[in-house]
């Protein structure tokens, strides 16, 4: 195995940096403006975190491609870290969001699309009764709130490194000697974390046996595969003794589908067969438009119904004003009908194996000490020689600047990767002449720091 040179990658960088600033003056001038009135330069503070010296601003996309303010086209491999797995502006949806941004867009009141929605999802995923929420991040925090008032138990479990929205509780992580403190970076926790989560590591039933045995957790919130630090795959048998081991101890388990929907058009759950009590999901479910999902058991949705009908339920910290508003129903309608279907999956699923190909074989051809990892249509290189087996041993193979250089360096050649990660997504347009144009562009990109 070969060693990056530093000293090299620092060279490479700098030439990089050059290069992005002299090809980009208009996103230059727009950042230099936005800085007028925005913090930072940008609207969201995780759009200050692309690896070039300021963000380059989008004029438009369509399909797998957008093109910036300088005229430059993308080839898009982050497709908004999943809120456009659809691609962009898909034709079906964009039909039925005309059509119903027309017709008024929030009522407070049902539209008939919601009845669609929620025998689809039911039909999906498996789990018969369904509500709905803006972000991915509020259907995590409803649904542990719910736990939590189900069983009259205060913690929650969650694996390390997980990321599952700006939920207060799930920014907690474990410390060397096996204690919980908050994640680093985390800001104005409400309270000691330790007070509120459980954290074990990703694959380690023992750990999370012991954590459960207490019966003093409501929930076990998991992604059914980590995706948010590199992919880390279930070892075999985990999801069902997961399953075992909190039914045995009265533990709710909430699967966070929002990422990994992109294995099929049930997500994991219906793939391998998962029963949990809670499923939630948003990002690419209405193609772009602000939208999520929160589905229960047979066994759970009556305890639920009789707590969401409470005459107090409009302050009971469950629901929003803009949830399950007509236009993201109308979304979610087309992009369930129209564009995430099986037809997508068998497009993009074969095409994330030939992501993982391309790059598995250009780091074997050079030896490097990474491998390559895929879960349906998303594939992440990771900088390690074996795949982790939890979210603590992946945590220790980021590399800031390695992953700094291989962002620009893409970028720079016209290919947009997911920021806090080297992962790429397939949408329904992308083409293998893409794929093969991404791995000719990372063999380029690895090989000025090897060759
Ligand atoms: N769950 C998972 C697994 C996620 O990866 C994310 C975001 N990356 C969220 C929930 C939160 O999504 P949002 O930011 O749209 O609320």
């Amino acid at each position: 195995m070969i060693t990056i040179d530093r000293s090299r990658l620092h060279t490479a960088f700098e030439a990089e940096r050059q290069r992005f600033i002299e090809t980009h003056p208009r996103s230059r001038d727009l950042f230099e403006k936005a800085k007028g009135s925005l913090l930072g330069g940008v609207p969201m503070n995780w759009m200050m975190r692309w690896a070039g010296d300021f963000p380059i601003f989008v004029t438009e996309g369509k399909g797998a491609r957008f093109t910036d303010a300088d005229g430059i086209e993308y080839l898009d491999l982050c497709l908004g870290d999943t809120g456009a797995m659809t691609g962009h502006a898909p034709d079906a949806s964009i039909e039925a969001i005309v059509d119903r941004v027309q017709r008024g867009v929030t009522f407070m009141l049902p539209t008939e699309d919601a009845i669609w929605v929620g025998e689809e999802l039911a039909r999906r995923f498996g789990l018969p009764a369904w509500q709905l929420a803006m972000t991915a991040t509020d259907a995590n925090r409803f649904a542990i709130r719910l736990a939590r008032q189900i069983t009259g138990r205060r913690k929650i479990l969650v694996f390390n490194w997980c990321y599952h929205g700006t939920v207060d509780e799930t920014f907690a992580t474990l410390t060397p000697e096996g204690s919980v403190r908050e994640r680093e970076g985390n800001i104005g926790a409400p309270v000691d974390l330790s007070l509120t989560t459980k954290v074990v590591e990703w694959n380690d039933l023992a750990a999370l046996e012991a954590a459960l045995a207490h019966r003093d957790v409501a929930c076990v919130l998991a992604e059914p595969v980590m995706t948010n630090i590199g992919i880390v795959h279930p070892q075999p048998g985990f999801h069902d003794a997961l399953r075992v081991i909190s039914r045995k101890t009265g533990t709710l388990l909430i699967i966070d589908e929002t990422h990994t929907i992109c294995t099929g058009p049930g997500g994991y759950t219906k793939a391998y067969s998962l029963h949990p009590d809670i499923l939630t999901l948003g990002k690419p479910v209405g193609s772009g438009i602000p939208g999520a999902a929160y589905g229960f058991s047979a066994e759970l949705s009556e305890q639920v119904r009789e707590i969401s009908s409470s005459e107090t339920a409009d302050v009971g910290g469950i629901g929003g004003t803009l949830a399950g508003n007509a236009l993201t129903l109308a979304a979610m309608r087309a992009t369930l009908e129209d564009v995430l279907t099986q037809a997508a999956y068998d497009h993009t699923i074969p095409l994330a194996e030939r992501f993982t190909e391309g790059v598995g074989g250009v780091i074997d051809e050079l030896r490097l000490p990474w491998h390559v990892t895929r879960l349906g249509c998303r594939a992440e290189y990771w900088f390690c020689e074996n795949a982790p087996r939890n979210g603590g041993e992946a945590a220790a193979a980021i590399d800031v600047e390695l992953d700094r250089y291989m962002h620009l360096a893409a970028l720079n050649r016209g290919i947009l990767m997911t920021p806090f990660h080297n992962m790429a997504l397939i949408s329904p347009q992308t083409t293998e002449a893409d794929i093969d144009r991404h791995t000719d562009v990372f063999r380029e990109s690895v090989g000025a720091l090897v060759g």
